[in-house]
């Protein structure tokens, strides 16, 4: 009798053994995954698909993973519960099965109420289970996992920072009795709204919600739980009903899983589901291999975080600064420097290459007007000196020439003098003497005045002159010195006027130059000198000519005269003749010489001549 008691409590020992212990170290390679859902959806297709992803990269050996979508958002009830386990039983009954991965408070909840009886000691691995959900759960042994904190004052804050002044919020989902992921929020919403105008569209059908979020008012944001039905038979999963309602929304939606992002919503504090998959299958990967589960605490799973969706924020006008710290934004568009790198890199290249070279001719032009700047300055200047250097020549025949009309005022004052002594002074030739006086008078300040300019320093200018009446002021400059030299000075203009862009004292200094070299080039000559001067049009240019009856050029170079330095004449310098070149060149005309055949040189400049 004691042996058969005995026996009895060893074979209930035995049978009241936990389960766990026999099976350390030779758990079976397999894990039932269930979850609430329908796999279809995206969030619990992504938590299942990185949780097979990882379960395939760490597991030492092949591990089969058995899945079950539970969808206890659309079905519930007793009689649905008690099907689903014998359904489970049934299939299982001969597959021997290592670990139990639970998604969802609903799974764990039916999980730990039936493995006693289905799966007596297997260990439980959960996820996606809100820490005031497990709070609330009774505590069993073998049982691991990782906890969320899914707010909805995290919710609310999301809401705040996408409508600026928020006074009113609007949940929309299922009923909260249905809710198998945010039914807690119920309970959170009093005090986490408090001051907020908290309105519920829950369990509406489709329609009516739809036109109820079409004009909600302004200040206000939706906070999107879940909507899986719609009170009249139609079943959605939750990211598709979104899209229906945030076509028509006036209000930004603000939503709690990354999947939502994608259907309209603007984001928020989003449960990943990635990361509930990872961490779900690290902890199986883990026992079966043969860790205790209470080596393996219950944790936070990291998998909440501020994610916001770019395409939304720019339609409500949300700024990424307006968004809580630490956030990330998806779906912003990338800018061409990330689409088209490369292309933008040689574009870039391209523009920085041409910049370079626009900049080394803008600073190349600089110079050149700088140095063109600097070579009339130059110019003037040694125009300048030589034009004192011709008028130093004049002078000895100006002051001739003043005399004349300085002697005939003389003479004229003394004549009106005695007139005026006389007791009858005859008026008349008064008159006569005076208009006499002023006439000499105003030669010789015009000659004086000609003189001035001449050494005047005068920076280069040009104006519209009349180049018949720069020769014919030249001419009369020359007229003493040539009467002094024994020079015949002959003139012959073009009829009308000659205009010319050009600096009038410049091109007298030139005529005087080729002037003076006609005359010294005719002091051999004993008779006959004579400087004949004409002006013409010739096509679109202005011409002038100075011809002489002397020797001709220097037979030896005579293309050489233009040189500077180059002279035949003793006290020459040689200058005059490049000066002048240079000036005409200034003027963007042309000089040259040439011999006559009947003797003597003739000197030529054309201008463009200006339209008349
Ligand atoms: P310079 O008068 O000091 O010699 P220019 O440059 O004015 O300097 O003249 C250069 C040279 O050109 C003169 O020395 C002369 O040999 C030649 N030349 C200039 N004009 C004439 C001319 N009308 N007939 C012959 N030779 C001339």
């Amino acid at each position: 009798m004691m042996m058969r008691i005995r026996g009895l409590i060893v074979c209930l020992i035995f049978v009241m053994l936990p389960a766990e212990a026999p099976a350390q170290g030779q758990r079976a390679r397999s894990i039932l995954f269930l979850d609430q859902s329908d796999l279809r959806g995206p969030f619990y297709y992504e938590i299942f698909r990185a949780f097979r992803q990882r379960i395939a990269a760490d597991a030492q050996s092949h591990v089969t993973i058995y899945s079950e979508s539970l969808d206890l958002s659309r079905f519930g009830g007793a009689a649905h519960e008690q099907s689903l386990r014998e359904y489970l039983r049934e299939k299982y009954r001969d597959r021997p099965i290592g670990v139990i991965v639970a998604i969802g408070t609903a799974t764990l909840e039916l999980v730990l109420r039936w493995r006693d009886e289905l799966w007596p000691g297997l260990p439980v691995v959960f996820g996606l289970i809100d820490d005031n959900d497990l709070a609330r759960m009774k505590t069993q042994p073998n049982i691991t996992g990782g906890t969320v904190s899914l707010r909805v004052a995290d919710a609310i804050r999301a809401a705040r920072a996408v409508v600026p002044h928020l006074n009113g919020i609007v949940f929309v989902g299922d009923d909260w009795s249905r809710q198998v992921v945010f039914g807690h929020w119920r309970e959170e919403i009093r005090t986490a709204a408090a001051g907020l105008q908290v309105t519920e569209f829950i369990g509406l059908p489709m329609d009516e919600l739809r036109q109820k979020v079409e004009k909600l008012p302004d200040r206000t944001a939706i906070i999107y739980s879940a909507v899986y039905s719609d009170e009249e038979g139609g079943f959605y999963p939750p990211a598709v009903s979104l899209k229906f309602i945030s076509k028509v929304a006036n209000r930004p939606i603000v939503v709690a899983a990354e999947t939502f992002l994608e259907s309209g919503g603007i984001g928020g504090f989003v449960l990943q589901p990635e990361a509930i998959g990872i961490d779900a299958a690290v902890r199986a990967i883990r026992i079966i291999g043969g860790e205790a589960v209470s080596h393996i605490p219950i944790a936070p799973t990291n998998a909440v975080k501020p994610i916001f969706n770019w395409l939304q924020m720019e339609r409500w006008n949300v700024g990424a600064s307006d968004l809580p710290d630490g956030s990330e934004i998806r779906f912003r568009e990338p800018g061409l420097w990330q689409q088209y790198r490369w292309q933008s890199a040689l574009a870039v290249t391209v523009l920085l290459m041409q910049a370079g070279l626009i900049s080394v001719l803008l600073h190349e032009r600089r110079r050149r007007s700088d140095a063109e700047q600097d070579a009339r300055r130059r110019l003037s200047e040694l125009a300048h000196v030589h034009r004192q250097s011709i008028a130093g020549e004049l002078s000895s025949s100006i002051a001739h020439e003043l005399n004349q009309p300085l002697g005939s005022i003389l003479t004229n004052a003394e004549t009106a003098e005695f007139i005026l002594e006389q007791p009858n002074p005859d008026l008349r030739e008064l008159k006569d003497i005076l208009a006499d006086i002023r006439h000499d008078d105003l030669r010789a300040s015009q000659i004086i005045g000609h003189m001035r300019s001449l050494l005047k320093r005068t920076p280069f200018e040009l104006k519209d002159v009349d180049l018949n009446d720069v020769m014919r002021e030249a001419f009369e400059l020359m007229s003493a010195q040539a009467a002094t030299r024994n020079v015949a000075l002959y003139l012959n203009t073009a009829p009308g006027v000659l205009p010319v862009n050009g600096d009038s004292i410049q091109l007298q200094q030139v005529i005087l130059n080729l002037l003076f070299n006609a005359m010294d080039a005719m002091t051999e000559i004993p008779f006959g000198r004579t400087i004949i001067g004409k002006t013409e049009i010739d096509g679109g240019k202005a011409v002038i000519s100075i011809s002489d009856s002397g020797p001709g050029l220097p037979a030896e170079n005579p293309n050489g005269i233009f040189d500077p330095f180059f002279t035949t004449k003793e006290q020459g310098m040689g200058i005059g003749l490049s000066i002048a070149r240079t000036i005409v060149q200034a003027h963007k005309g042309r000089i040259w010489a040439e011999n006559q055949p009947e003797g003597g040189a003739t000197f030529s400049i054309s201008l463009p001549l200006l339209p008349r």
